[in-house]
């Protein structure tokens, strides 16, 4: 049972997953937020991965869902938010990082006290997304911006630097091209949707794969990996989004590309030793409405293979 509490924050349900209203709470009460779930009863673990949201809306007195709109429910498998689907490996509080700009804007803008105003968004705890899009300003990790956060589960505690932030965000880098943060923001309901021709065929999570290969394939060509940390500066997302846009023509035009720069000779048995990384990876996803057959017809048509295969056979290359 929770117990209700005397001093509360304001909530910011568009934009703050529960665990991050429970933490301002938690600190308006003079306790860390493992202190605050122990005294509530919760599991901070529980709380952290969205699954009590309905214990903390108790104690404001509301139904759950007009607290909990930006929480992701985690589990083993899937980060659920709305009607989105990503993997659990798509989230994760402990790399979070923060925009400096949406924090002090929070304490020039929000109500409440001033301490109190600044809130974590969901969308933070994304890997894929490195920069906000509403103030093209990368994000920044922890450790750039001085804050007193520990990230760790039985330690949760915020405590923005403020005066410092305010000097770090006149220095970060502007960024070129935010259409694939705001893709993935929009389809989450964080910014207005924006519709592409490719990417609305797939749950969140496959279309977010399908930018990243796409990306690092443009970046580092044949056998370029989606692991590799020199490639993860240059924002694969937002280059695969590109590539994208032009449908499935693009990710023909990408493979193309990959061939002339391995400059191998057709050979319609091993296409990977032509077309790299990329290739194989588009065969052998799994069939998902017509989007994944659709391009494996196009890249079976650009080999050659076309002739040889029935449709719907998997080219086994990988
Ligand atoms: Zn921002």
């Amino acid at each position: 049972m929770t117990s209700k509490l005397g001093a509360r924050v304001i909530p910011f349900p568009e934009e703050e997953p529960i665990y991050g209203l429970a933490a301002r709470l938690a600190r308006k009460n003079g306790a860390s937020l493992p202190q605050f779930t122990r005294e509530q009863g919760l599991s901070c673990s529980e709380l952290l991965r969205g699954w009590a949201n309905q214990n903390i809306a108790e104690l404001y007195g509301v139904a759950a869902h007009e607290l909990d709109r930006a929480t992701f429910r985690i589990s083993d498998k899937n980060a659920r938010l709305r009607d989105e689907e990503l993997l659990s490996n798509d989230w994760s509080y402990r790399t979070q990082r923060i925009c400096a700009d949406c924090v002090c804007e929070d304490i020039e803008t929000c109500g409440g006290e001033e301490q109190y105003r600044a809130h974590v968004r969901a969308w933070w705890d994304l890997p894929c997304i490195t920069v906000c899009p509403i103030h093209e300003k990368r994000l920044l990790t922890a450790a750039e911006t001085d804050c007193a956060v520990v990230w760790d589960e039985t330690q949760v505690a915020y405590s923005f630097a403020f005066p410092a932030l305010a000097g770090i965000a006149t220095t970060i880098r502007r960024a070129e091209n935010l259409k694939a943060e705001s893709y993935v923001l929009g389809r989450l309901g964080f910014l207005r949707r924006t519709d592409h021709p490719v990417l609305d065929r797939a749950p969140l999570w496959r279309a977010i794969r399908l930018m990243e290969r796409v990306g690092v394939a443009k970046l580092g060509s044949a056998q370029a990996n989606t692991q590799k940390a020199d490639v993860s500066e240059d924002r694969p997302l937002s280059l695969g989004f590109a590539v994208l846009a032009d449908g499935i023509h693009g990710v023909i035009e990408c493979l193309r590309e990959i061939k002339r720069s391995t400059g191998r000779a057709d050979d319609e048995w091993a296409p990977r030793a032509s077309y790299g990384r990329l290739y194989s990876w588009l065969a052998h996803q799994e069939q998902e409405g017509s989007l994944f057959d659709e391009i494996r017809e196009a890249m079976q048509e650009e080999v050659g293979l076309a002739k040889y295969l029935r449709s719907g056979f998997t080219l086994c290359d990988r």
